[in-house]
């Protein structure tokens, strides 16, 4: 170190702080970077390295980014998933001795960027906190948070350690950045490795309670499981350490209860492309997608925390369909709001700046605007008759001083910059009327001194100008030198054929509006940060305000697309049974041409007749588009939207499990059977009568006679134990059998008509099984040479006649056995075959219905 100059040193003990970032070390008009820094920096950020002396013998590496277009440069390192340290200058350098003080003023995260620039609009930038308890008898409970501090958001829930709830609850935040420690940041590794997103992992270091105590009123602590204690203080730990701020619009712990939401699985919500397309993870041709006609930010934000966390509350739901349903036959009210919506910013995020100190002029003008169109949204909301718009709107404070406090002290077109004046209005400050009155008499004062010193030397010629360097001047040509007069003008600079001048008057007009103007960047400075403290002062009032917009941009949306696409209110029960009239698949529709119209098809699961529906039928008939079509319908009913149907009767789905072939074969390097298998596991182990359970293609990936017994096993479980509501396609048309001996299981299939060889499928899903699964027929469709086709035909016909003979011998053993025992033993084998639910007799009792205390 010592041999280091002093400089370095000071550098190298705060590099050392944070050994895990980059550190931008502010030397001038510059960030600089050093050593290992420098070298990588200059790598990923394309920028030059070069070296620099430091005392010691060999030059060390270095190379930097101008300080006025730093946020890119640190935007890109972040979006790299690192982490930025900026390390200001503290002291004013002409004051120093020595060396000038600097420290770090804030790391920037990908959990915590602020820019917004950086953030995307329609999403949640979230980090999480992950933390475990051990409790007294051993067990352990893992608790998580989930924190978006541009907005200020903050969720909180509690469950037994168990892994598969943590990576439901990682996938449904999509966090940025983790924090987590120890044993439980292994677990989060695996997360992030299996699901291949992009994710930061890092650690708190000591957790300090003290912070939230400082923080959150201590009723909201005191609220807290001793888990969610231990993962808030990590949290805020964390927060405070890398923003060393107010973080004051972080107001509310929202605590949950997991089970007030739909469980929806990683795979689940992958396969049913919820938010992301699992080709692409585009948008476009999700859920989200489709259903998205929000029109502010901050609503686009809120739809997509709906569709990632569907309610399992009838009355929550039956409230959003309220709401809906009286938009949806209201199209001029419709517009309406979306017209006064389109004049609102994201007011979450200008909130946020506020209290973080980063809003300029413009945000509180932004603010200002948005502000202004609540009074007309309350008056529509209150209007359209809706119930809970009307409740909604009820209490919340539009907020309107607060828009009038800007409005009398900010200009209406202020500069990007707070400190370079011409942000504040006349009036509001005695002191910085007179000096701009000073200020504007001295520049009249100069504008007409052209004017005078024309006539008094008779030089037409003669300027007055103004430059940076040397202030205000009086021009004269070289050749009307000899007209000034002596012992007034003062030579100041000269030119190729000019010299300017100055006089003792000018100087002192000078000096006057120079200091005035000083003087008035000062104070208008201090005057915008008054306000901006003042606002930030009222955060929870803009929040709530900001948070019924939302609401009321995401009901317009679900209203907007059920109105346009034709979508029906379902009714919501609390019973087990499901029934959907001519349903279809809302993106699948959405996505097919005008020529080509969307085939509607039933769904009638119910518990006295069919949980189970065992799907068979070729390829590319629409197998898999039914089935996800039932869970499109679910998941969007348990949103509050309407579904894509003619008429739906639906319960209360608690989870949805999919197993959807095709997509990902291969995740993580495991073999496709391997997934199935996994999946399946979970799902066995924690399906439940009110889950929903899709299986596409059961049973591939391994032989035939394999594939086609665990596929076997798998329904009868289902069927025997679970007794869930389940849709089952497979290739394998010899299960159809099934439907004999399991009693709540109906074979289907989708149509298809045949003429010679040609096959048109139908998509009609009909009762009945199919008897062949056109596997060749697909070959035939695809090219495949003719020679092919014939041969294969060939073989399949050999194959049958064995299967056949196979199957004759199979079916021959439960004969054998009724000519030995008596009929009784017969019905008791098929009594086994009853679910064994724990609600036998009758149907499961109501869905309990939970309050949830809040609704992200
Ligand atoms: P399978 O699962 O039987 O192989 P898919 O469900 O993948 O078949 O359907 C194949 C294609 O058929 C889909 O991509 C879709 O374009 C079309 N399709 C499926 N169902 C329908 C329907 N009900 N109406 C119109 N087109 C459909």
């Amino acid at each position: 170190m010592a041999q280091y100059t002093p400089m370095i040193q000071q550098y190298l003990q705060i590099k050392a702080q944070v050994p895990d970032a980059f550190l931008f070390f502010r030397l001038g008009d510059f960030y600089e970077m050093f050593f290992d820094d420098a070298i990588l920096a200059a790598k990923e950020l394309e920028i030059t390295l070069t070296g620099r002396d430091g005392g010691a013998e060999e030059r060390i590496p270095m190379c930097g980014v101008p300080y006025h277009s730093a946020e890119n440069y640190i935007a890109r390192l972040i979006e790299k998933g690192y982490k930025v340290a900026i390390c200001e200058q503290v002291e004013d350098p002409a004051e120093a001795k020595g060396v000038v003080r600097r420290e770090i003023v804030r790391i920037v995260t990908p959990g915590t960027i602020m820019e917004d620039k950086t953030l995307q609009s329609s999403a949640n930038n979230f980090i999480m906190s992950v933390a475990e308890e051990t409790l007294q008898d051993g067990g352990q409970r893992w608790a998580i948070a989930a924190c978006d501090l541009s907005t200020g958001e903050l969720y909180v829930t509690d469950f037994e350690a168990d892994q598969e709830q943590l990576y439901e609850e990682l996938n449904a935040y999509d966090p940025a950045e983790v924090i987590a420690e120890g044993g439980l940041q292994a677990v989060v590794h695996r997360f992030h490795e299996q699901m291949n997103k992009k994710m930061l992992i890092t650690t708190s270091g000591t957790r300090d309670s003290e912070i939230a105590e400082r923080h959150f009123p201590q009723q909201e602590l005191d609220a807290l499981s001793s888990a969610a204690r231990i993962c808030i203080d990590q949290l805020m730990t964390y927060l405070y350490d890398t923003q060393k701020r107010s973080l004051s619009h972080i107001r509310e712990i929202r605590r949950y209860d997991k089970q007030q939401y739909m469980i929806l699985d990683p795979y689940t919500r992958r396969n049913l492309e919820l938010t992301e397309t699992s080709r692409d993870r585009s948008k476009k041709g999700s859920l989200l997608w489709l259903l998205d006609k929000t029109v502010t930010a901050m609503g686009g934000r809120m739809l997509r925390r709906w569709v990632d966390k569907p309610l399992l509350s009838k009355q929550q739901i039956e409230q959003r369909q309220e709401a809906v349903e009286c938009l949806v036959g209201q199209l001029i009210t419709r517009e309406e709001l979306r017209q006064q919506l389109r004049e609102i910013y994201d007011m979450e995020r200008l909130v946020g700046r506020v209290v973080y100190g980063t809003a300029n002029a413009r945000d509180l003008n932004a603010l200002k605007q948005s502000l202004r169109q609540v009074p007309q949204l309350i008056e529509l909301a209150v209007s359209s008759g809706s119930e809970t718009l009307q409740q909604l709107v009820q209490d919340t404070d539009p907020c309107q001083d607060i828009a009038e406090w800007i409005e009398q002290t900010i200009v209406d077109d202020p500069p990007i910059s707070v400190r370079e004046g011409g942000l504040i209005k006349p009036g509001c400050d005695e002191k910085l009327d007179q000096l701009r009155e000073a200020s504007t008499n001295g520049k009249r004062w100069i504008a007409e001194l052209e004017q005078r010193e024309r006539e008094r030397t008779g030089i037409k010629s003669l300027k007055v100008g103004f430059n940076k360097v040397f202030g205000y001047y009086i021009e004269v040509t070289r050749a009307n030198l000899h007209a000034l007069p002596e012992g007034i003008y003062e030579r100041k600079q000269t030119l190729a054929n000019a010299e300017r001048f100055i006089t003792p008057e000018l100087k002192e007009k000078e000096a006057l509006i120079l200091e005035a103007e000083e003087k008035m960047v000062d104070i208008e400075y201090d005057l915008f940060c008054r306000l901006r403290e003042r606002i930030a002062a009222e955060t929870g009032r803009l929040q709530k305000a900001a948070e019924m917009i939302a609401v009321i941009d995401a009901l317009q949306s679900l209203a907007t697309v059920s109105a346009e696409r034709r979508y029906r209110k379902p009714l919501i029960t609390d019973q087990y049974d499901m029934e959907i009239i001519e349903g279809r698949h809302p993106v699948v529709e959405a996505v097919l041409g005008a020529d080509e119209p969307f085939i509607a098809n039933d769904t009638k699961l119910s518990y006295d007749e069919c949980r189970m529906m065992l799907i068979t039928g070729p390829n590319m008939a629409g197998k898999s588009t039914y089935m996800r079509q039932v869970a499109y319908i679910a998941i969007m009913a348990q949103i509050g939207c309407f579904v894509p149907a003619g008429e739906a009767t639906l319960p209360i789905v608690d989870r949805i499990f999919t197993r959807i072939g095709a997509a990902d074969d291969v995740i993580g390097g495991q073999s496709t059977f391997m997934v199935e298998m996994k999946d399946i596991q979970q799902m066995t182990a924690r399906a439940t009568p009110r889950s929903l359970v899709i299986i596409d293609e059961l049973g591939r990936g391994t032989s035939t006679g394999e594939g086609m017994a665990i596929a076997q096993s798998v329904i009868e479980y289902i069927h025997d134990r679970i007794g869930c509501k389940t849709l089952v396609s497979t290739h394998f048309h010899e299960l159809a059998h099934l439907e004999q001996s399991l009693k709540y299981l109906q074979n289907f299939r989708m149509d298809v008509k045949e003429s010679g060889e040609e096959v048109t499928f139908l998509r009609k899903l009909i009762r009945g099984a199919a008897d062949t699964s056109y596997g060749i027929y697909c070959a035939k469709i695809a090219g495949l040479p003719e020679s092919i086709i014939s041969r294969a035909y060939q073989i399949l016909n050999t194959l049958e006649i064995r299967t056949s003979e196979l199957q004759s011998a199979v079916a021959s053993q439960p004969v054998q056995l009724s000519l030995f025992d008596d009929v009784a033993a017969i019905q008791e084998s098929s009594e086994q075959r009853q679910p064994d639910l724990q609600h036998h007799a009758a149907q499961p009792p109501a869905m309990q219905t939970l309050q949830p205390d809040v609704q992200p």
